[in-house]
């Protein structure tokens, strides 16, 4: 593989394989994927960008970095874009600076920081119900990132925008700043939306600045029909129109590749059964191990 290139190490949602064992019925997407294995596995999301970031690191992120043959000690950056348990395992973070010299570096909102502190000094007693203390090695550097302030890892510029995931709508509560990012190398560059529903407006504004050559939507839910009150993701027929709306206020270039990724085991069928009639849309449906130049 020549340099430059983003790697996903996880497609899938908040049902990852091996995060939901046996959540369905007999003929489920989620059991016919674990039985075509291959491009139908999607674990927990996380994306390599070379040379030496991850962001999102979950639960499989480590024995993903293995199977793609990344060498674990090569990544130095860590960029987190919110604390639900499918970006963010704090526990395999510590574990992973462990295996350091240096520390490892951490790129997020504030609650990032706390929830890594709180890992560190706490660990969960099954038997009792209750938090022990506990003092385990924080080989971390941690870095508060704010949205629409650029930050420069290497070659790679970010900037963070607001996501609208995380969100109580109903009572307009902000649960947590949920990030979505612009990736920058050279003249490209990447729209990272994972995770997010309809974008906020201040958002859509601040990206119209750019023209993308890559998108990596959220499209969770697939084809299910979703209340977006209550879902802090897209559908098909939601990103349709966010698509659209890239279009019209030409954000995109005739050869923008665009991603659909964070996919519900449950709700989007297996790779090899819709990967075709996407492609027949213009759309690359995202699988563990796919590479694109970045
Ligand atoms: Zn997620
Ligand atoms: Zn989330």
């Amino acid at each position: 593989m020549s340099a430059n290139y983003i790697r996903f190490l996880g497609t899938g949602a908040g049902d990852f394989h091996a995060a939901v064992p046996d959540v369905c019925g007999e003929d489920c997407n989620y059991k016919r994927a674990l039985n075509l294995g291959g491009k139908n596995i999607r674990r927990a999301t996380s994306m390599f960008i070379w040379p030496d970031i991850v962001v999102d690191f979950g639960e499989t992120s480590r024995e993903q970095l293995s199977v793609f043959g990344i060498p674990e000690l090569s990544i130095r950056h860590i960029v987190i874009s919110h604390g639900h348990y499918d970006h963010f395992n704090p526990s395999k973070i510590l574990e992973f600076a462990s295996l350091r010299n240096e520390p490892l570096e951490i790129y997020g909102a504030l609650p990032i920081q706390t929830a890594l502190n709180f890992a560190a000094a706490h660990r969960w007693n099954p038997q009792t119900f209750r938090f022990e203390a506990q003092s385990q090695e924080n080989n971390c550097r941690f870095h508060e990132v704010i949205p629409e302030k650029p930050f420069r890892l290497g070659d790679v510029e970010v900037i963070p925008v607001l996501s609208s995931h995380f969100i109580d709508k109903a009572h307009l509560v902000v649960e947590q700043q949920a990030l979505n990012f612009i990736f920058r190398r050279g003249s490209h560059t990447m729209f990272y939306n994972l995770d997010s529903s309809y974008l906020l407006p201040e958002t859509m504004d601040y990206l119209s600045r750019f023209q993308f050559d890559i998108l990596i939507m959220d499209a969770t839910f697939g084809d299910l029909k979703i209340d977006p009150l209550q879902s802090g993701h897209h559908n098909f027929a939601m990103l349709d129109e966010t698509i659209e709306e890239f279009r019209g206020r030409k954000m995109l270039k005739p050869q923008t590749r665009i991603v659909y990724s964070h996919l519900s085991t449950c709700e989007v069928p297996p790779h090899d059964e819709v990967a075709g009639k996407m492609a027949e849309k213009g759309i690359i449906l995202a699988y563990d191990g796919m590479t694109l130049e970045f």
